[in-house]
């Protein structure tokens, strides 16, 4: 959303020992791998070239600028030549902020038939890079690497992915959460430590009286609400009954009054994301339905039944999507085990994003039959077949875990005109039965981020910065195997924990 004004800083390393004439043309060189790198960057990040860095004192400056400076998402680094590491130390235990080590040169092939010791005095990133990364290492900060030519697809990508995650970090460490109405009675894995998560995340989860946004609701003006559903109309296929003159074009015009009302008090407050629970909705005569659906295609986080942490990773990877991905709230409600190959079939009461189809949605109102409200207005569609992955944030008690499933999203081999909700289809890797049980092994949630967009490498990097652990069931997930990689994770993050 504003990621346009956020910066990329791209810091080169070298040392004094080499004179002016070699330093100048270090410079020149990093300028033009800077260049060509940011070529790669399709998130309107810009990628911003630093003066090349020659003593611990301005490495030092650098890092902290780059920690307090509010556009700086994250940090790349590259040693030109040989930068000594201990000039590094303090810099890299000053920042703050996402680190990239670029492994690279500025020509792609050797030139062979002239090469002098001039050129190899040059181009020596092959050790430079190895002193620093060995400090790196030493001092256990967690950073992608990446190795390779600038001009090379590949390492475009992977740095495109690291940014995306930057962007996301960026995000959680900023997000602001509403929640009206607390947790959904005894129901665990919406729950979790608040508090921990701030300090792992950044969020910061705050609580409403659902009425909060009843009253608020209520001062809504008629005129202001007609004049929404006006748009709707212009946008979606909205029910006959539904339309101005329409029988039940006052349920239309009261979803408005929630969208409306949502909208005021989110961006009052400065926030992301939000949940409801229709166990607890006041004074208010439906469940926010298509004002949610309407809130997440502008980018909020939405969690039902007071599930903050969906919520916020739906906020986080809305943040991370690409112009054009689709990335929604989602539930795994339903199973189709065959015949043919069995799929699930996701869906919520009525809380899925719009993005995550082609289709023009349609706007209808039915029955809830829960919650004992009058029934609430919502867009119904059937997501569009992409490639994809559900992704969920889980408390394990002592951190937080996320899991990730790589999916085929299908279009429905048959019609469901029964379905008055919008839902998605589809066949998880490597198979449903394999998936589901490595899921419940790993004590994922029922609720997810489902998205067509954002890549499994930008999770990866994520999960990386926000140093959490994440349990990745695809294609070559073996349960047996799955079963001790949980064993080794819980090992590790309990002695990884830092002693408090
Ligand atoms: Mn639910």
């Amino acid at each position: 959303m504003e990621s346009s004004a956020k910066e990329i800083w791209f810091l080169t390393g070298s040392q004094n020992l080499y004179g002016e004439q070699t330093l100048k043309e270090v410079a020149e060189q990093s300028e033009k791998v800077s260049a060509e790198l940011a070529k790669g960057i399709s998130s309107g990040v810009k990628l911003v070239w630093k003066p090349v860095l020659k003593t611990p004192d301005a490495i030092k400056r650098t890092m902290l600028d780059a920690t307090s400076d509010d556009n700086c998402i994250g940090v790349i680094t590259w040693m030109h030549t040989f930068s000594p590491a201990k000039m590094w130390i303090a810099g890299l235990d000053a920042l703050g902020k996402p680190l990239l080590h670029l492994h690279t040169q500025a020509g792609q092939s050797l030139p062979w038939g002239t090469i002098d010791m001039d050129f190899m005095n040059l181009n020596q990133a092959a050790h430079g890079d190895r002193e620093y990364a060995h400090m790196v290492s030493r001092m256990a900060i967690a950073r992608k690497i990446v190795v390779g030519h600038p001009s090379e697809a590949s390492v475009k990508t992977r740095v495109d992915a690291w940014v995306y995650a930057c962007i996301g970090w960026n995000k959680s460490q900023n997000l602001k959460l509403a929640r009206f109405g607390d947790n959904m009675r005894y129901v665990s894995v919406t729950d979790g430590d608040k508090v921990s998560a701030q300090m792992q995340f950044g969020m910061s989860i705050e609580q409403f009286g659902v009425n909060t946004l009843a009253t608020e609701v209520e001062n809504v003006s008629d005129s202001d609400a007609e004049a929404l559903t006006t748009t709707y109309e212009e946008l979606y296929e909205v029910a006959e009954e539904l339309k101005a003159g329409g029988a039940r074009h006052d349920s239309l015009v009261y979803g408005a009054k929630i969208e409306l009302a949502l909208r005021k008090i989110l961006e009052a407050g400065n926030f992301d994301a939000l949940t409801s629970n229709f166990e607890d909705l006041g004074t208010l005569r439906q469940l926010p339905g298509l004002a949610i659906q309407r809130l997440m295609a502008d980018g909020y986080g939405f969690g039902g039944e007071g599930d903050w942490k969906t919520s916020a990773l739906l906020a986080i990877m809305k943040s991370m999507t690409p112009k054009g991905g689709g990335t929604s709230f989602m539930e795994d409600y339903t199973y189709h085990f065959g015949p043919g190959t069995p799929k699930v079939l996701g869906a919520h009461m009525l809380e899925v994003c719009p993005t995550i189809t082609k289709a023009k949605p349609t706007i209808e109102v039915h029955p809830l039959g829960i919650g004992g409200k009058e029934d609430p207005v919502r867009m119904v569609f059937t997501a569009s077949a992409s490639t994809g992955r559900v992704v969920c944030l889980v408390d394990m008690g002592d951190r937080f875990r996320l899991i990730c499933n790589e999916i085929e999203i299908v279009e429905p081999t048959e019609d469901l005109p029964n379905l008055p909700v919008a839902r998605a289809v589809w066949e998880p890797k490597p198979s449903l039965a394999e998936s589901a049980e490595a899921w419940m092994l790993a004590g994922g949630s029922h609720h997810t981020v489902l998205t067509n967009a954002v890549s499994i490498e930008t999770l990866e990097d994520f999960a990386r910065i926000a140093k959490t652990e994440l349990v990745q069931i695809d294609q070559d997930t073996n349960l047996r195997n799955f079963r001790k990689e949980l064993a080794f994770a819980s090992a590790y993050h309990r002695l990884a924990e830092p002693l408090r």
